[in-house]
């Protein structure tokens, strides 16, 4: 049996995280951050000393690597040879080709046909850049959430993280294999204007009404 899936999307830095994980806790669904299985892909090939812009010796890579996707306290955790790859997905230089990266239409094959399996497992918060278009396109609970570049640039100031946004979200955007896209059937929210508490109970209470079994006529 397929669960639901509530599918988040948005560009970097755009609050969806905080939201898919508050989401995530109020329905007791599991969260699934797509973005750090390309982030530990990107990780694996850099710590091989691979170049990522050679599709040669990343195919080669991808060829090698076993992904091991757990659930536990709510969350996937993606380990690879028994390996959490968590501690390394944030760093500097894992923002700086993620995005180069995850163009890769093998990579993206092998994520996708992994994130499609865990809709075997339970209900799911997934969020990423091609949920609501690619991954989970049958989903009728489709989001998209998004803020202005300075909004999002002043947030990720703020986390102390080292991150070219418009670079990533230029990417992103523009490559060939499931660009970062709102799906025609998704909610526009903006985390500009209203705090991730907000957009969360929206979330909550509209999931909620659609789920929740039609009242019997006596
Ligand atoms: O969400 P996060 O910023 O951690 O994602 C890191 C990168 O992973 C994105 O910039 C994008 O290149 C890639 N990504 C993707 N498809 C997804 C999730 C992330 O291409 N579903």
């Amino acid at each position: 049996m397929l669960h639901p899936v509530i599918c988040i999307d948005g560009p970097a830095a755009s609050g969806k995280s905080t939201v898919a994980r508050l989401v995530a806790k109020d329905l007791n669904f599991v969260y699934v951050d797509t973005g750090a299985m390309y982030r530990a892909f990107t990780f694996l090939t850099l710590e091989a000393g691979h170049d990522p812009k050679s599709r040669a010796r990343m195919k080669q890579l991808l060829e090698k690597v076993v992904f091991h996707a757990d659930i536990k306290d709510g969350e996937i955790h993606l380990q690879e040879g028994g390996r959490d790859l968590a501690p390394h997905t944030r760093l500097p230089e894992v923002n700086a080709s993620v995005s180069v990266v995850s163009a890769l239409p093998e990579l993206r094959e092998h994520l996708v046909n992994l994130q499609r399996k865990l809709r075997l497992s339970a209900p799911l918060v997934m969020e990423g850049r091609d949920i609501g278009t690619v991954v989970c396109s049958d989903s009728p609970y489709k989001y998209f959430i998004d803020a202005c570049p300075t909004v999002r640039a002043e947030r990720r100031r703020k986390q102390g993280q080292q991150d070219n946004l418009a670079a990533r979200d230029k990417l992103d955007s523009s490559r060939s294999a499931a660009p970062l896209v709102r799906a025609a059937d998704a909610k526009l929210l903006d985390s500009g204007h209203h705090d991730a508490r907000t957009l969360a109970d929206l979330i909550v209470k509209e999931v909620r009404a659609r789920l929740s079994p039609a009242p019997t006529v006596p």
